[in-house]
């Protein structure tokens, strides 16, 4: 009997193209191959890749080698968003027998045949107008969380990215499916799931092939907190323009999800905005941030932010610094502008220089962590319920709270994948809360206990 084929995935890029990759190898067990981990020997290797990725190109090249390292016999497929905006590029790389395009991914083991290698890539790509139907994922991230996909393209046209080129037009997944999706995943024990998506706030566009709205994110969200067996939902990111005011209140009192919110700002001037083509003015994303803490003052706000757009003069630089400076917000991602192939910013004029860039950045990276120490410092005294993950990190088990804290607390691997209500205490060196349980149980069974011996 022949040896039952192996495949191993490599996944860059965001929570997204994690859940689409888990959809994949499913596809891949469902028709006989095991799955095995990228550092083992395989007889493929599946690449999922990234747009946004600084240094797409040399990263995927590098990712190719360590494949072919582990046998140089294996074939190698690339797909995901650099896949669909560079086919003809990824398929020259040394080594790579198939590059897949947005609608062809997910047909991946009909392209795979005899396994031979080719001398040149082939290329499987469409017009990114083609891909106008949905296919929905969820990922099992570790033992504790899951990541749902509910919503996927753009028909935003914001200046810089070029996500619509490589994922098409804004679609969502059925209300229903999600829905479905939702309760399997609790059925695996899995006790958080996070809501992804490219633009999820537009949830319920390109529902059932229509491009009307169907159902709305906020009826997606009061439908998801009714799904027994659910204890955490989480909406990853949204946009301050699509984010409702009866959604915030319904999270507010919800059963399952929980007080975080992830809102891209990307700049805090109104004449960059603009020119980024975003769809709301500063005055909007202080509103949502207002209204957030008015409901729940707990709450942890993210917030993303582009430094180095051209156009940014030092006087739009310092708008962004000191509103976000002020703005009672928790912590940042900085991203440092670069310029992208086929978007409108790339040949816009008042292009910054790239040192004026990394040290806007390293501006923006210090503000956050000051920021992320004062909402913790907020946070102190409360008590909060933590969700521990598998990895034990120099004696340490480490888990968020429902407001996204980290903490961390004496190794102990029976927490794992258990919620437990517990008290915070202090923050280390690290910038890790640490806590003690509330619950007497767990104190008399010395967990508490081995925790303050080292504490001491
Ligand atoms: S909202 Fe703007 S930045 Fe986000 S995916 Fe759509 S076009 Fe890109």
């Amino acid at each position: 009997m022949e040896a039952r084929k192996k495949v191993a995935f490599y996944t860059l890029g965001c929570k997204l193209n994690f859940s689409e990759t888990s959809t994949i190898a499913r596809n891949f067990q469902e028709e006989g191959f095991d799955r095995v981990d990228f550092e083992e020997v395989a007889d493929i290797y599946v690449i999922n890749t990234c747009s946004v990725t600084e240094n797409a190109d040399k990263q995927f090249k590098q990712i190719v080698r360590k494949a072919l390292k582990h046998n140089d016999k294996a074939f190698v497929a690339a797909v995901g968003c650099y896949a669909q905006l560079k086919p003809e590029e990824l398929a020259a790389v040394d080594g790579v027998d198939l590059v897949l395009g947005a609608t062809e991914k997910f047909k991946i083991t009909d392209y795979i045949n005899d396994l031979s290698k080719n001398d040149m890539g082939e290329v499987h790509s469409c017009e990114i107008s083609e891909a106008d139907f949905y296919v929905g994922s969820y990922s099992i991230g570790d033992r504790t969380r899951a990541f749902l996909k509910v919503q996927d393209g753009c028909d935003y046209k914001c200046t810089y990215c070029t996500i619509p080129l490589a994922r098409g037009i804004s679609r969502s997944d059925t209300l229903q499916n999600v829905l479905d999706n939702a309760r399997e995943i609790s059925s695996q024990n899995i006790r958080e799931i996070v809501l992804t998506g490219v633009n999820i706030g537009d949830y319920g566009k390109g529902e059932f092939g229509n491009k009307k709205h169907e159902h709305t994110f906020y009826e997606l969200v009061q439908e998801l907190d009714k799904v027994e067996g659910i204890e955490r939902l989480r909406i990853s990111s949204i946009e301050p323009n699509l984010l409702k005011n009866e959604t915030i209140e319904f999270v507010s009192k919800s059963r399952t999800f929980v007080p975080h919110f992830h809102i891209p700002l990307q700049s805090g001037s109104n004449d960059i905005l603009k020119l980024m083509r975003r769809r709301y003015l500063r005055e909007i994303y202080t509103e949502r941030v207002n209204k957030i803490r008015e409901v729940m003052p707990h709450a942890c706000i993210g917030v993303d932010v582009i430094v180095g757009f051209p156009g940014e003069t030092d006087e739009h630089f310092l708008e962004t610094y000191n509103f976000l400076s002020e703005m009672d917000i928790s912590y940042l991602h900085v991203f440092t502008y670069s310029e992208r192939d086929n978007t409108a910013a790339a040949t816009m004029g008042g292009v910054v220089p790239i040192n004026v860039r990394n040290k806007r950045s390293k501006m923006l990276r210090g503000l956050s962590v000051k920021k992320r120490r004062a909402f913790y410092e907020g946070q102190l005294g409360s008590t909060r319920t933590v969700l521990f993950e598998g990895d034990n990190r120099e004696g340490y088990i480490t888990g968020f709270t429902e407001n996204y804290v980290k903490i961390k607390m004496p190794w102990n691997p029976e927490l794992i994948n258990t919620l437990q209500e517990v008290k915070l205490l202090t923050i280390d060196e690290n910038g890790l809360v640490k806590a003690e349980f509330t619950d007497v149980t767990l104190i008399n069974n010395g967990i508490s206990n081995a925790f303050e011996a080292l504490l001491a």
